[in-house]
């Protein structure tokens, strides 16, 4: 029966830290594709940012759980971090099916800017039979999925959150505050850890 497969959203980032606009995204697009829960899912090593350095995996992932607690459908795996090595996404996707058994159907959710670059990522074929993909906007770059083939992505308009994790770090590292760009426990968890002091 149609009511038996769960809907399950899946949001994959760096989380260097996780900010608003990751939490809005997840939040609208659970609404609006009735989705029963959200996983986030922080990258191992970001193949994508291998000259760039990165914080810990635990501390990126402790942010994001902090991050996702007071919302009961937000969830957080490990899967990309316990996997090791560089994340593809297709692997994600997989170890999620694994997982979560065949009752499922996941719906991979990324902004503008991934999906931009989606043709490059590693066993795009696969990655769409694995998942649904839906893109949502983000401010500066462009929506759109003339680039991929028909039916494997859906659009859809979030609101808009000009925030970035690259600005969150440089205003850390600058001794701005990053209040209200990131939950309040993040804000904690970053001054606590002493994360982005440059
Ligand atoms: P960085 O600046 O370090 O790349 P980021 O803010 O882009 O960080 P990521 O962890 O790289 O965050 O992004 C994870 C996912 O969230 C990506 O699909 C990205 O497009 C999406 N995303 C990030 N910020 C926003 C935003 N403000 N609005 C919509 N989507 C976003
Ligand atoms: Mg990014």
């Amino acid at each position: 029966m149609e009511d038996d497969i769960r809907r399950i959203g899946i949001m994959g980032g760096t989380f260097d830290p996780i900010h608003h606009g990751h939490l809005v995204a997840a939040s609208e697009v659970a609404d609006r594709f009735a989705l029963d829960e959200v996983v986030f899912v922080p990258t191992g090593q970001p193949w994508q940012k291998a000259d760039e350095p990165v914080s810990s995996a635990e501390d990126r992932y402790l942010m994001t759980v902090i991050a996702t607690a007071s919302n009961p459908r937000f969830q957080v795996s490990r899967a990309d971090i316990d996997r090791g090595g560089p994340t593809y996404t297709v692997d994600t996707l997989r170890d999620l099916h694994a997982e979560y058994g065949p009752k499922v159907q996941l719906f991979f959710i990324t902004g503008a800017d991934a999906l931009e670059k989606i043709l490059s990522w590693k066993d795009l074929d696969q990655m769409f039979e694995l998942a649904h993909f839906i893109g949502v906007t983000r401010p500066g770059f462009e929506l759109s999925a003339a680039h991929l083939p028909a039916d494997t992505v859906s659009l859809v308009e979030v609101p808009a959150m000009a925030i970035s994790s690259t600005n969150c770090r440089r205003r850390v590292a600058a001794g701005e505050p990053v209040w209200y760009l990131v939950p309040d426990g993040v804000v904690q968890y970053i001054a606590k850890r002493r994360l982005y002091q440059g």
